[in-house]
């Protein structure tokens, strides 16, 4: 049995890296959504393109004041007779001694380098009196102050989200090349499992294929495309030819159930029979102790159209149990999917924080013990609420959940108003 940080660590080890200029589309912006970059992009222009107004005032040359009041005068300039609206292009030099009535966004004449407030001056006829000095600079936008044409706009791994689809469109890119969707496979193996679409009546000792649909949701939300294999028997012969159709299909291929010792449980002797090295066989975590992680390449699949025919695939043998199976996915896929799709090194690791816990926590200590709940804020400050009456083996006490708090090994007890580490899911 591997510790939890162990398993990670090899779960890391075993994915390269989508290749950028192999595993690639070029996407329009509307599409990007949640995908990552392929590709750093540079600014083609200078932000802001000109030296602009932040305020509705005045633009003015700031050494005129300084002149002002080194003769003791009042701020008094002269008013230019033309304005400049945001969208106007302005050739003209602004004279000494004057200003020149501007608006939000509108570009600053050559020669003027700061704007007074309207609300911070008086006009009088083609004069203004400014009621308070302005500072140099202020509410000017200088041109390339943002970013200078030729640097770096957004870097290759970073995962698309409003803010960086808005940059993109302000910088002119129409459409980005961002790394393509792993693909991963799900196969739901149980003799007791019927599928959700299935119309016959629940006969003593069946169950519904519920991992399907809690998986395919955490697969997509990875920004990966999760790919439905069935429901599969407990059947050596029927389950190998379904493995092997999502190896050869998938990126990463995850099955539920089978990875325990019982007598049913086939997939670590399937794996080890087509030749796949198995990393990791069960894990020090509660819940989610049975755990498989093996990879095969090409040569495993003789005979099978591949689909990365050099590349490893991993392949993730979760427990049956539906909360197991989701812990093993928080805790070691996603950050598989996050590696894999090209996504920086931020995202391969589940993020934690530090809270207090509203109730205490106990913990058998023997393995890393993760216990749901929510995490909320009473007064801006976080807080964890544990499920009362938790239980591993029921899906239905963690709806509503989002956080799990994690004891570590030798860890059994943090009484409530003590601080607990969180994990986000
Ligand atoms: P196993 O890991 O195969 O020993 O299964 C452990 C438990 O999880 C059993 O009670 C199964 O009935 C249940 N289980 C297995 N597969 C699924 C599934 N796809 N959906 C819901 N429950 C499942
Ligand atoms: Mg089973």
């Amino acid at each position: 049995m591997q510790t939890v940080s162990e398993v990670e660590k090899i779960v890391l080890d075993l994915v390269k890296p989508f290749d950028p200029e192999i595993d690639n589309e070029i996407l329009p912006l509307s599409q990007v959504l949640n995908r990552i970059l392929a590709e750093d992009i540079k600014s083609v222009l200078d932000f802001p393109h000109w030296d602009n107004s932040t305020m509705d005032g005045y633009a003015l040359r700031y050494q005129d004041l300084e002149d002002l009041e080194d003769l003791n005068q009042n701020f008094k300039l002269a008013i230019a007779s033309d304005e400049i609206p945001a969208g106007k292009a302005i050739a003209q030099t602004l004279a000494k001694g004057e200003c020149i009535r501007i608006f939000t966004g509108g570009m600053l004449p050559i020669g003027a380098d700061t704007v007074v407030m309207q609300e911070d001056s008086d006009r009088l006829d083609n004069f203004l009196h400014l009621k308070v000095k302005p500072k140099q600079g202020e509410y000017v936008r200088r041109k390339g102050e943002f970013i200078k044409a030729g640097a770096i706009l957004i870097t290759a791994g970073t995962k698309l989200g409003a803010t960086e689809i808005g940059a993109l469109a302000s910088a002119r890119c129409q459409q980005v090349k961002v790394f393509r969707q792993p693909k991963v496979a799900i196969i739901s193996t149980g003799s007791e499992l019927i599928s959700l679409e299935d119309s016959q009546s629940l006969q003593t000792g069946q169950i519904i294929d519920s991992n399907l649909y809690a998986l395919s949701t955490l697969i997509n939300q990875s920004g990966a495309i999760a790919i439905p294999f069935g429901v599969v028997r407990d059947d050596r012969q029927e389950l190998e030819s379904v493995m092997r159709r999502a190896i050869a299909t998938a990126d990463i291929v995850i099955s539920t159930g089978g990875v325990s010792v019982g007598d049913y449980d086939y997939i670590d002797e399937l794996l080890a029979s087509m030749g796949a090295d198995i990393h990791v066989q069960s894990v020090a975590i509660k819940p989610g102790k049975p755990l498989t992680v093996a990879s095969l390449t090409h040569s495993h699949l003789v005979n099978q159209e591949v689909n990365r025919s050099e590349d490893k695939i991993l392949y993730f043998g979760v427990p049956g149990n539906p909360v197991s199976a989701m812990m093993s996915f928080w805790r070691f896929i996603r950050g598989a999917i996050a590696k894999l799709n090209g996504s920086n090194e931020t995202y391969w690791y589940p993020q934690f924080i530090r809270v207090n816990t509203t109730e205490d926590l106990h913990s058998q200590g023997r393995r890393e013990t993760y216990l749901w709940g929510r995490l909320s804020y009473i007064k801006g400050n976080p807080i964890f609420q544990p499920v009362k009456n938790y239980s591993s083996g029921n899906l239905i006490s963690a709806i509503g959940t989002n956080a799990i708090a994690v004891m570590r090994i030798n860890q059994t007890y943090v009484p409530a108003g003590d601080e607990v580490l969180v994990m986000l899911i």
